[in-house]
């Protein structure tokens, strides 16, 4: 049985046909923001701004990856300006918003992305801050899964500043860490020794043990998944905190980096 109550799939969606055979799908953007904006306001009351917007940044990028694989999967094969003409086709036959590529270079995994009509904010008083977390997170998971590569999204206009459309800044993320997302075998054994010398570690190893297993700092075993799915979200916060690194040399990125893992702890130091 799982040990999770709401791990997304498609199927927790359910059948809307026969769900709803007289109302249909679809329902009235207001409800959409209802919920969101009510979402926002409770979470912001109970973890505070940052965590708030990272819920929203971490939920779209789960969301832009399940998208992709339902809606993007077949045009994956495509270059660049096919893939995002089929994308902007897509998001605007389902109302999220009118897609263009302002900028792009490839390679430099530098792109900058505009979405006007925006389903999340576009309309919205101006707040001045950029409130579209989930939109970041959905072209982040997009664009992973088109390239393989790991981005971080920032937006950097918004209605919500008091711009007319909603601007993103698109930066692949330092590679030395990315696919984190799929542990496999070795990752499970390098897992196994970064607890054991943490400094603040919630989970330690119990390296005796035949088979491999995780214990909090309560002695309570973690089962695996868990304990993984909790060094996955780690390192993605990681991976998105090298991303926001300023460097313009290489002795400043890696000066910048060192400064980073320490300022999290030694154990972490990737670079020597
Ligand atoms: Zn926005």
């Amino acid at each position: 049985m799982s040990l999770r109550a709401y791990e997304f799939s498609w199927d927790i969606i359910g059948d809307i046909r026969e769900g709803r055979p007289n109302l249909g799908d679809k329902v009235h953007i207001v409800l959409y923001r209802l919920m969101q904006y009510t979402f926002r306001d409770i979470a912001e009351q109970r973890y505070g701004k940052e965590i708030c917007d990272s819920l929203f940044y971490d939920a779209g990028y789960l969301a832009g990856k399940f998208f992709f694989e339902q809606y993007m999967k077949e045009f994956k094969d495509l270059p660049l300006n096919g893939f995002v003409a089929e994308l902007q086709r897509v998001l605007k036959d389902l109302g999220v918003g009118i897609l263009r590529i302002e900028k792009a270079n490839s390679e430099a995994g530098k792109f900058v992305v505009t979405v006007s009509e925006d389903l999340d904010c576009s309309g919205l008083p101006d707040l001045g801050i950029e409130v579209c977390n989930y939109d970041e997170g959905f072209i982040s998971g997009i664009f992973e899964k088109f390239t393989g590569k790991v981005f971080n999204v920032k937006e950097v206009d918004c209605w919500c500043t008091g711009d007319r459309t909603c601007r993103f800044e698109v930066n692949q993320t330092v590679s030395a860490i990315s696919n984190v997302e799929q542990p496999d075998d070795n990752f499970l054994k390098t897992a196994t020794t970064i607890p054991q010398q943490s400094q603040n570690d919630e989970f330690v190893s119990q390296p005796n043990s035949k088979s491999l297993t995780f214990v909090n700092p309560d002695s309570q075993p973690v089962q695996t998944d868990v304990f993984i799915q909790q060094l996955n979200d780690e390192f993605s916060k990681i991976t998105m905190s090298l991303s926001e690194l300023t460097q313009t040399t290489d002795e400043e990125l890696f000066q910048q980096t060192n400064d980073y893992f320490l300022g999290i702890g030694e154990d972490f130091l990737l670079i020597d």
